[in-house]
């Protein structure tokens, strides 16, 4: 079997960086998209170790030109791209009366805006290929919390969106699933501790004792997820929502 190519977005850390790891050891060749090239680069040099392929390329997802050079650059330079995980995100938290235009624009552009710049790019190569698979990172956050209008609305908005892809691009061969993490290690969540005054391993300790698995998460178990999602046996499995929380979610 040829090698298929994958793109995961904000890759250079955190979720993005497991899930990368996580699918060059599945045997995928994989484009490290993020903000930050040489910050990618150390995910890339980790995943030649192992004895895998990838590529660090640096695109803002949410410029739309930087999104196009990037994906074309992926095709010519690793192999026209079959998989893309839409995991590039930011939070910009506050209460509704506090929270910024800036604030709102910002998470809307990168989670909405850069998941819709980049499957757009990368879909011509699955339809020509007859076969594909998006996986785009929502949150449990979609179904509300205090403090996170906009990012709230952004994962919520993703849901829709894969289920639009998924139905629109499901007779070429491409599935599109979502994953919506709960807590899960990363700096993100350690901004959020210090954007509170919490030291993070006292956030963390707080933070499994309400989740029924008694622990938090880590990237690889949201990696081993996408791995299901993007395997050559799920092709059936389209336009879901997979909650990776620990536990049920309301
Ligand atoms: P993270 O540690 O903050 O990493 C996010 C990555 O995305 C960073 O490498 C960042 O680059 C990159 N990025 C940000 N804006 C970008 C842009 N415009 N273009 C390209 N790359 C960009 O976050 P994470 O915790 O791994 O989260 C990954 C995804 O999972 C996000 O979509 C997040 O919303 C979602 N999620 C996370 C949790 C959680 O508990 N951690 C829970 C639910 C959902 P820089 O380093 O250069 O800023």
């Amino acid at each position: 079997m040829t090698t298929r190519t994958a793109i995961v977005t904000g890759a250079a850390r955190g979720i993005g960086a497991g899930v990368a790891k996580r699918l060059a050891a599945d045997g995928f060749a994989v484009a490290v998209l993020d903000l930050d090239e040489a910050a990618g680069r150390r995910v890339v040099e980790a995943i030649e170790r192992e004895g895998g392929r990838a590529l660090a390329v640096g695109a803002d997802v949410g410029d739309e030109s930087a999104v196009q050079a990037a994906v074309a650059r992926v095709a010519n330079g690793l192999g026209e791209p079959s998989v893309l995980v839409n995991n590039a995100g930011i939070i910009r938290d506050n209460l509704l009366f506090k929270m910024t235009v800036d604030d709102w624009d910002a998470v809307m552009s990168v989670h909405l805006r850069g998941a819709f710049l980049v499957s757009r790019a990368v879909q011509q190569y699955m339809v020509k290929a007859g076969w594909g698979r998006i996986v785009n990172l929502s949150s449990t956050s979609a179904l509300g919390n205090r403090g996170q209008a906009n990012y709230s609305a952004a994962k919520a908005g993703l849901q829709g969106f894969t289920k639009t892809l998924a139905i629109e691009l499901g007779k070429f061969g491409v599935t599109v699933n979502a994953i919506a993490p709960g807590f899960i290690e990363t700096d993100m969540t350690a901004a959020t501790a210090e954007r509170i005054g919490v030291p993070f391993e006292e956030f963390t300790k707080r933070a499994a004792e309400q989740i029924p698995v008694a622990r938090t998460g880590r990237p690889e178990d949201i990696a081993h997820a996408v791995s299901f999602f993007v395997s050559e046996g799920a092709g059936f499995v389209s336009g879901q929502v997979l909650y990776v929380a620990g536990g049920p979610t309301a």
